[in-house]
């Protein structure tokens, strides 16, 4: 199983516990700059920060040689599913200007003196988390 929740630097007293924070969400595009799936873009289906990896979709297919189980209703035979890829072999590609970027980060002061980190697009300083 992909995504385990594995802590790798919990025992040496890390303060976020072994947590990596990533500049990637869910359903953002990115593209794969390095490793197999060079050159290629997807959505991020899921992300994980314990690991530091992200399943992204169509990147790094696997074959998987699945038994058939008629309970749980799966078929046998070979299906071809992703595998988690490391979260430093990818770059978010930016919506406003199209291209794989970095990531800068913005800190808004929200109502109540909080504030807020957001993405922000390093080449044309589009902002990546619009809600
Ligand atoms: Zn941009």
């Amino acid at each position: 199983m992909p995504f385990q929740k594995q802590r790798p630097f919990a025992h040496k007293g890390v303060a976020s516990g072994g947590v990596t924070r990533l500049d990637f969400k869910k359903d953002d595009t990115v593209k794969v700059i390095s490793g197999r799936d060079k050159g290629k873009t997807g959505r991020v289906l899921r992300v994980d920060r314990y690991s530091g990896k992200l399943l992204v979709e169509h990147v790094m297919m696997i074959k998987r040689h699945t038994r058939p189980n008629p309970a749980k209703q799966i078929k046998g035979g070979i299906a071809e599913r992703e595998s988690p890829i490391q979260a430093s072999n990818v770059l978010v590609v930016c919506p406003g200007c199209n291209k794989a970027v970095r990531v800068a980060h913005h800190v808004d002061i929200v109502a109540g003196g909080k504030t807020r980190r957001t993405r922000v697009c390093r080449k044309c300083g589009h902002a990546l988390d619009t809600k």
